[in-house]
């Protein structure tokens, strides 16, 4: 099944997009419009706890602060341009993000939890060959703010379609998360944050395709969410094959960081993404790239 939605989801507002900025950023926004610092709390409460993006709703604000905030800001997750479900029950959107460019996120629903599959990047330097997303040019990293959108985006939607919340993340999406080292660190900071999400790090995964001093500084690091490291094949010569990446960063190095080079055990995977699109109409992306159905995975 395809839906395309109206192009009016996809123009941009000139107001500021709360969901652009983190705690510092709204706090300063608003101490700019002479209020207290506080109301960044007061707002965060609303937009992810309650996700409520109407100010008027926001009983907790005075009237004058929420016809200033109508005016001066928005919460606008990013536009739904395309949305496809395949026969398992798994959803997959294009978000646009920038008024031009779309990345992908993929719902995947199981008995007992529901699973968000994120980007963090526009196209991919690592040009994995099966991979419809690794024969794209790799446009820019995604920053903080547009990692975190795809989730405040289709969490509500998600939960309201299967009944059930959102339990797990992985960043296997478009793109090599650790090539994006800092805006990752930083989205996960906010899913799990008291005034972002408040997910447990427990229930984020991120994968790659095997960035060996990028592993290590995970561990230096101290993050406490889970690393699933994508092998797709079990020997140096044919991954060199599909996986050009396991030139540099060749199996035997990735073994001597291991298990104990994270915070958490790393987890030989296949890409979410590959596994569940498989059944589907090929996407957006992949028209555009002129490959399969597979799109991503990192
Ligand atoms: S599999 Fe992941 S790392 Fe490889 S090209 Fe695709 S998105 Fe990039």
């Amino acid at each position: 099944m395809s839906v395309v939605l109206p192009a009016s989801l996809t123009v941009r507002d000139p107001r500021i997009n709360l969901l652009d900025l983190d705690r510092a950023g709204l706090e300063d926004f608003f101490v700019g419009m002479g209020e207290k610092r506080f109301r960044a709390h007061q707002v965060m409460k609303w937009i992810y706890h309650r996700l409520i993006d109407d100010f008027a709703q926001m009983s907790d604000l005075g009237r004058g602060l929420r016809e200033a905030l109508e005016q001066a800001a928005c919460v606008h997750p990013p536009g739904i341009r395309l949305a496809q479900q395949s026969t398992d029950g798994t959803n997959k959107w294009l978000l646009g993000i920038d008024g031009t460019q779309g990345v992908e996120t993929v719902y995947i629903p199981e008995p007992t939890r529901g699973t968000l599959c994120v980007s963090s990047q526009v196209g991919c330097s690592l040009t994995c060959k099966f991979c419809a997303t690794g024969y794209m040019d790799r446009e820019r990293n995604l920053d903080a703010a547009e990692i975190y959108d795809q989730v405040v985006a289709i969490k509500t939607q998600a939960e309201q379609a299967y009944g059930a919340p959102l339990s797990n993340i992985v960043y296997m999406g478009m793109g090599e998360p650790l090539l994006n080292y800092a805006n990752v660190l930083e989205s996960v900071e906010r899913i799990t944050s008291p005034d972002g999400l408040g997910m447990s790090p427990k229930r984020i995964t991120v994968s790659t395709a095997g960035i060996a001093k990028q592993i290590k500084k995970l561990g230096d690091d101290g993050v406490k969410f889970n690393l699933a490291l994508s092998l797709h094949a079990a020997d140096d010569a044919k991954r060199n094959q599909i996986m050009p990446i396991n030139e540099s960063n060749t199996l035997a190095a990735l073994k001597t960081i291991g298990p104990t080079g994270c915070g958490q055990p790393t987890t030989a995977t296949m890409p979410c993404t590959e596994a569940a699109i498989r059944p589907m109409a090929a996407s957006q992306s992949d028209k555009n790239a002129g490959r399969s159905s597979r799109s991503s995975g990192g």
